[in-house]
């Protein structure tokens, strides 16, 4: 048997940038992964450093929102993590942060962005809001469908098939142990560690074992007897053939589903949360497939063109799925499970943009130090009325 402080369950973002601070911090660690390393969510995403508060958050009234926005002190700090992330890590994540805008087709949107600027100002975040000349302005490439929007300076976009691997090196190169193509299969506490039993093996005793198992992190839970609302959501995204500079900044939507941004070698990624479709099997869904494209997503991704008329004819080169984690109140979950001593959990929404601020507040509480930021607000506590052990 093989003994380790800490057993990291997931080599997405998350447990790779955990492995990272923990091993950096002097811990022993070890990460498994049943797949590849960056297979899932963090290597399938749309790259976007979005700060401001996303159209799935102020889309369903002002309470969401508010709820939604007592996360922007991490929203912060990861823009401050994503600037600094390249050299601290030693080699190049893609990171290019040339502002964001959110854009507004009708006067109720623009009052949606008001109130939303009005809720990110108060709280720290720099953004402003524009009227339609100025936003024309600064983005001549937007159609004149556009009436205003909000600008963050400190938007942008980093490199999801970089990201990844560069925490997992620099975690190697702190001594923790990255296996991929390792399930953990179980877990049971003997009363002083966690013994996990991993296929093809060994068996691993650990003090402490993190989920960071994105849409898994319930089932990884569920081991331990813990139940978790993690919410398994699947997306699809498109990308163009590369055309000439057109769009330096991060484009979303405040009425619509829409990412946009045009990647360093010219390809336009549309995204912004269009489902996809899981695979089922007798009526339960099969995470481990990729789920299906779906066809409405298809044109509504197309309909991106409507604000950015320049990309109406680029040739689609492809179109992906994957799938990430939500939980129902938009903030994600991060930190110790009551009555399991050692047991840690960090997955939610935004866990690319987020996901080095997630990584490193979780780690600062398993080293047990305080945390930098406040972070009780996100424990895997508050869903203590769905655990009666
Ligand atoms: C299409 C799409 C677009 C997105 N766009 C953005 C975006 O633009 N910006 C943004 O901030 N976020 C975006 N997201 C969300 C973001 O990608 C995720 O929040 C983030 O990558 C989650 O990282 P993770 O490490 O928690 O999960 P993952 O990357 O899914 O990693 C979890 C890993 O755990 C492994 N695992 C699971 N169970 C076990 C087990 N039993 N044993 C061993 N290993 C296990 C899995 O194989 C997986 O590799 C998007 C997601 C999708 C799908």
């Amino acid at each position: 048997m093989e003994s380790h402080d800490v057993l990291v369950v997931g080599g997405g973002l998350l447990g790779c940038a955990l492995a990272y601070h923990l091993a950096r911090a002097g811990a022993t660690v070890l990460l498994i992964e049943k797949d590849q390393l960056n297979r899932h969510a963090s290597g399938q995403n749309a790259g976007s450093l979005h700060f401001q508060l996303e159209y799935r958050m102020i889309r369903h009234g002002r309470h969401v929102a508010e709820r939604a926005a007592e996360a922007l002190p991490l929203h912060l700090d990861a823009m401050r993590s994503w600037e600094s992330l390249e050299d601290e890590l030693g080699e190049p994540c893609g990171v290019r942060r040339k502002g964001g805008l959110m854009l507004a087709e009708s006067p109720d949107q623009m009052a949606l962005l008001a109130e939303k600027a009005a809720l990110e100002t108060a709280r720290g975040l720099d953004v402003e809001l524009l009227d339609a000349p100025a936003t024309h302005r600064l983005a001549p490439y937007l159609s004149d469908r556009v009436v205003g929007a909000t600008w963050c300076p400190g938007e942008g976009k980093a490199n999801p098939r970089l990201a990844t691997h560069a925490y997992a090196r620099a975690a190697g190169r702190f001594g923790a142990r990255i296996r991929a193509a390792t399930r953990l299969t179980a877990l049971r506490h003997d009363g002083r560690r966690w013994l996990a039993d991993t296929e093809p093996g060994p068996r691993v005793a650990a003090s402490a074992v993190v989920a960071a198992a994105g849409i898994w992190t319930g089932e990884v839970a569920a081991m331990a007897d813990i139940r978790l609302p993690v919410v398994p959501v699947a997306l699809s995204m498109a990308v163009t053939a590369a055309a000439p500079p057109l769009v330096p900044h991060l484009i979303q939507h405040a009425g619509r589903r829409l990412s946009l941004k045009q990647t360093d070698e010219g390809n336009i990624l549309v995204g912004g949360g269009w489902p996809a479709k899981f695979v089922q099997h007798a009526g339960a869904l099969d995470l481990d497939a990729r789920p299906e494209p779906r066809l409405d997503s298809v044109f509504g991704s197309a309909d991106a063109a409507r604000v950015v008329p320049a990309v109406q004819r680029l040739p689609v080169l492809r179109i992906w799925t994957g799938a990430t984690s939500l939980t129902p109140d938009q903030l994600p979950i991060l930190g110790a499970v009551p009555r399991r001593p050692g047991f840690y959990v960090a997955t939610g929404g935004s866990g690319f943009t987020l996901g080095p601020t997630y990584s490193r507040l979780l780690a600062e509480l398993i080293l047990g130090e305080s945390t930098a930021l406040p972070i009780d607000d996100y424990s895997p506590a508050r869903f203590g009325s769905v655990n009666f052990v």
